[in-house]
């Protein structure tokens, strides 16, 4: 991973902090407000956001950009006006906290609403949605309808696999739950096995993978069950979500590789009260069914209901691997999977 100083000099750091700046109008005067940096696209939040003004009178400002977040609150520093930061994967929360811009939050109702599975052991950071990483195979050529993510590796699926870049976050949290699992040595094993599996080098997102198992290249693509959603939604994808279905990896022991996206409070949030507030509102019940719904994901409370759509693809039984333990292991996870190189694709 590049140093966070060395993303401060580049050009693309400074493109972005330009385009985010020109977004962002903090309220000059006293009024009680939230400022939020997100990943997420801001149509994903807008309704709850505006719910929870509606209830509280507290206006929330959202910062919206896909890069460079983390790096905008460490230029910042003291001087920052982001109160939370609100991202769309697990693997950015726990980049912000080791850049230093995030602070505990001890609550006893976020504690209470979510898992502790899905939360930061030292409460650094709170998932508030849940997303299985799963195997959509071909509905005319994949007959089997049980995997494990260890038969990934095996020869019978020579040439069918298609997949991301390794070096993703989604499969950097994958591989380093393989090595809880399994231990460096048997993981490395395993991914040399899946990447001699690989149709095609590594690329794209996980929609381009279900597109490529759609046009015949492979048979199986590994993705995130979110995209089953999106692609229904998108006229020029349905028919790449048509040919698949979603398969729950170990559904049958330990359970399926499940990843969230989340939530922390910055360092120096200025309007913390207000921060905590609108924290302990997403993580309510009825919010998290909203927010998960309308990003085709899984609420992160056990309890909470998925919408009917998610439900379609089958019960979820998610890996209870603590989240994290998963974020100890990624660095570990990043090195093996350079290590074999993963990203050449298959050579042998
Ligand atoms: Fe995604």
């Amino acid at each position: 991973m590049r140093s966070s100083s060395a993303l401060l000099r580049g050009p693309v750091y400074s493109a972005l902090l330009a385009v985010a700046s020109s977004s962002f109008v903090p309220a000059a005067s006293a009024t009680e407000e939230v400022n939020i940096y997100s990943f997420r696209e801001p149509g994903l939040t807008k309704p709850l956001l505006d719910r929870f003004t509606k209830e509280t009178g507290i206006k929330t400002n959202v910062v919206f950009a896909p890069n460079g977040l983390i790096e905008r609150l460490v230029a910042e520093g003291k001087n920052s006006p982001a109160d939370l930061l609100l991202t769309n994967d697990s693997g950015l929360l726990v980049r912000a906290v080791e850049a230093g811009v995030t602070q505990p939050v001890h609550s006893e109702t976020l504690k209470k609403e979510i898992p502790a599975t899905w939360r930061d052991d030292k409460d650094q950071w709170f998932g508030l949605t849940r997303r299985a990483r799963v195997v959509y195979a071909s509905k005319d050529r994949v007959k089997q309808d049980a995997f494990t993510y260890e038969e990934l590796a095996d020869p019978k699926w020579k040439g069918k696999i298609c997949i991301r870049s390794g070096q993703h976050t989604y499969n950097v949290a994958l591989v380093a739950s393989m090595i809880a699992h399994h231990g460096e040595e048997e993981t490395e094993k395993w991914l040399q096995g899946l990447k001699s599996n690989l149709a095609r080098k590594p690329a794209g997102g996980d929609r381009e993978a279900v597109r490529d198992v759609q046009a015949g290249l492979c048979d199986i693509a590994v993705g995130n069950t979110y995209y089953m959603r999106a692609m229904l939604k998108n006229p020029d994808q349905k028919a790449w979500a048509d040919a698949v279905r979603i398969v729950f990896p170990n559904a049958g022991d330990r359970g399926t590789h499940v990843n969230v996206s989340g939530i922390a409070m910055t360092a120096n949030a200025p309007n913390r009260e207000n921060a905590l507030k609108l924290m302990e509102f997403l993580a309510a019940p009825e919010a998290q069914q909203i927010y998960a719904e309308a990003n085709g994901e899984y609420p992160v409370g056990d309890d909470i209901p998925a919408s009917e759509l998610v439900q379609s693809w089958g019960p979820l039984k998610a890996d209870t691997l603590s989240l994290a333990q998963i974020a100890s292991l990624r660095k570990k996870a990043s090195e093996i999977i350079d290590r074999v190189q993963f990203d050449q694709g298959a050579t042998n």
